[in-house]
């Protein structure tokens, strides 16, 4: 092979394995019904991913998804394997300390969900001296720690939701903390579970780059404003949420 196919070749590969320019990478967890989840082809699709795609489009960049687990997210921030994350993240004093959000773009709670059958669960001090699954690295997961004390080995965390609400249905926990949307879809999918407590926290999704990336955090609000003012955002949401 000649000196300049070897070149050729090499540049090839390298281009094949770094991002586009322009393009960013944006962390998502797909295991959070309706905001991102997978199809029965594996395409990552949700609420959150119509923001997002709708989000660069007016701001004037490309996304790359990545799907991983939510509790790696923010360290993903941190060390840059991500530019942005989008996966229904509350905005929190305590991540403020570690990433940049963005304007919030959904307002959400926790509530608590049980078998049809279980009685009670209207707030979340009946967690205590109950099994409750949680998704490792939530708020959820934060709200039942307060009540339950950090590394309670009642409290189940689980890296996935499905996994968390089957364990529920088949009793081996009592309960789940989660956000009510979702809480609302699993409700929907799965029978013999009911939401057993009104909302009870007040909490809002932001989008999240590094610390200091006000560039992409910029275009990411800018993005933002412009849909609001657009009618896209409105028409997502209207898609995935009926009520
Ligand atoms: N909104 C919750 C949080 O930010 C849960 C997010 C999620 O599980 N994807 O912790």
């Amino acid at each position: 092979m000649s000196r300049f196919l070897q070149a050729v070749l090499a540049l090839v590969m390298v281009l094949a394995l770094t991002a586009r320019a322009g393009e960013v990478v944006v962390g998502t967890n797909a295991e959070f019904m309706p905001f991102e989840f997978t199809d029965d082809d594996n395409n990552i699709i949700g609420y959150d991913i119509d923001v997002v795609h709708a989000v660069a489009r007016a701001g004037g960049f490309e996304v790359r998804l990545h799907n991983q687990s939510f509790d790696t997210l923010i360290e993903g921030l941190e060390s840059g394997k991500l530019d942005a994350v989008i996966s229904g993240m509350t905005i929190t004093e305590a991540r403020k300390e570690k990433v940049d959000f963005s304007e919030p773009y959904y307002n959400a709670a926790q509530v608590i969900v049980v078998q049809e059958k279980t009685p009670g669960f209207e707030k979340i001090g009946d967690v205590k001296g109950k099994l409750v699954g949680v998704q490792l690295g939530t708020t959820g997961a934060g709200m039942a720690e307060e009540v339950m004390g950090e590394n309670n080995p009642d409290l189940k965390q689980f890296r996935k939701y499905n996994e968390v609400f089957s364990e529920l249905r088949i009793g081996r926990i009592d309960a789940v903390v989660v956000d009510l949307p979702v809480a609302r879809a699993y409700v929907e999918k799965i029978p013999g579970i009911r939401i057993s407590s009104p909302p009870m926290s007040v909490e809002e999704y932001g989008m999240a780059v590094k610390k200091g990336n006000s560039e992409l955090l910029n275009k990411i609000n800018a993005g933002l404003k412009a849909i609001r003012e657009s009618g896209e955002y409105k028409e997502i949401t209207n898609k995935w949420f009926q009520n």
